[in-house]
């Protein structure tokens, strides 16, 4: 595995320096665009690493998915009236579907879909962010996991795209707390920071069923953990989704901070990150090295 790790490294090295890092917010745009790690954790926890594997990142949408897995462990089915499970093929800030569709967002992937999350969280957690935080400390086997604060704050400030999907979903009924309580909290997850092999850890369920060896937690059940590998397979790569499924043909999910998760069904969890991004916001060098890995082992669920 090492060897593979190396000679994906050596191929897509000379695209270091293409693409641009999420400049949003200035806590983002000040990240060096020249960094590139990839983990690949075994079924086992066995994890294999490359680069900058043990350097922190800021999750962002990544976060979407641990969000997603704490709603379905206490909601179950009674959620899916909620949030939708379809790709949308809109941006994934955008408003326009909401209106169309009585305030219920097409997933839990786009922003609209996060946010509704996040409600029904606050409403389960008496400290919400907390309860995220310590869930992804047990499955990353890492008890230094943090959020940084500047990035959490310099997204507040900047939530008026976010304060007003939540305000047209609170106008059809689908948010119940606070606004600005829910988005603190849905910041404060996207700053979570943790390295590749945080991640790479931190999702293995994903590829065994939905037991975290970890943890030594059954956190989703098989069947629950199936469908969240399909969310992610239909809707996980912004508007990439296809073109993913076509080229990589793995379940994944990415964020502007630069990182990519992926699931090998019953054998891998991986996690790769390069902040700067292709043109609809997945890690350029990402995208590539899960390319040539699932192509070079012919990993590809399809
Ligand atoms: N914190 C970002 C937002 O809500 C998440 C962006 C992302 O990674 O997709 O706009």
């Amino acid at each position: 595995m090492a060897q593979l790790l190396e000679a994906i490294y050596d191929e897509i090295r000379p695209l270091l320096g293409q693409g641009k890092v999420a400049d949003y917010i200035p806590a983002l745009a000040s990240v060096s665009p020249h960094q590139f790690g990839l983990a690949i954790c075994d079924v086992n926890g066995e994890v294999t690493s490359i680069g900058d594997a043990s350097t922190p990142f800021s999750i962002q949408s990544i976060s979407k998915v641990f969000n997603l897995v704490l709603a379905i462990n206490h909601y179950g089915e009674t959620m899916w009236e909620r949030v939708g499970r379809e790709p949308s093929g809109l941006p994934f800030n955008s408003l326009v579907q909401l209106e169309y569709e009585n305030g219920i967002p097409r997933n839990p992937f786009i922003n609209a879909g996060a946010l509704v999350i996040s409600d029904m969280n606050e409403s389960r957690f008496a400290s919400p962010h907390i309860g995220m935080r310590d869930f992804v400390r047990r499955l990353a086997c890492n008890g230094e996991v943090v959020a940084n604060k500047t990035v959490a704050d310099s997204e507040f400030e900047h939530r008026a795209r976010n304060a007003a999907m939540a305000y047209l979903m609170k106008a059809y009924g689908n948010f119940e707390n606070d606004v600005d309580d829910v988005l603190h909290s849905y910041f404060h997850n996207c700053a979570i920071e943790m390295s590749c092999e945080d991640l790479a850890r931190a999702t293995n369920f994903l590829a065994n069923k939905g037991y975290s060896v970890c943890a030594d937690e059954q956190v989703l059940t098989a069947d629950q953990n199936r469908q969240v590998n399909a969310l992610l397979a239909t809707s996980g790569m912004y508007d990439e989704a296809g073109s993913f499924a076509f080229e990589v043909g793995l379940p994944g999910k990415s964020g502007v901070g630069g990182g990519i998760i992926a699931v090998v069904p019953q054998q891998f969890s991986i996690c790769v990150f390069s902040p700067a991004l292709n043109k609809v916001g997945n890690s350029l060098l990402g995208v590539a090295a899960l390319t040539s890995l699932s192509k070079r082992i012919g990993w590809s669920v399809y």
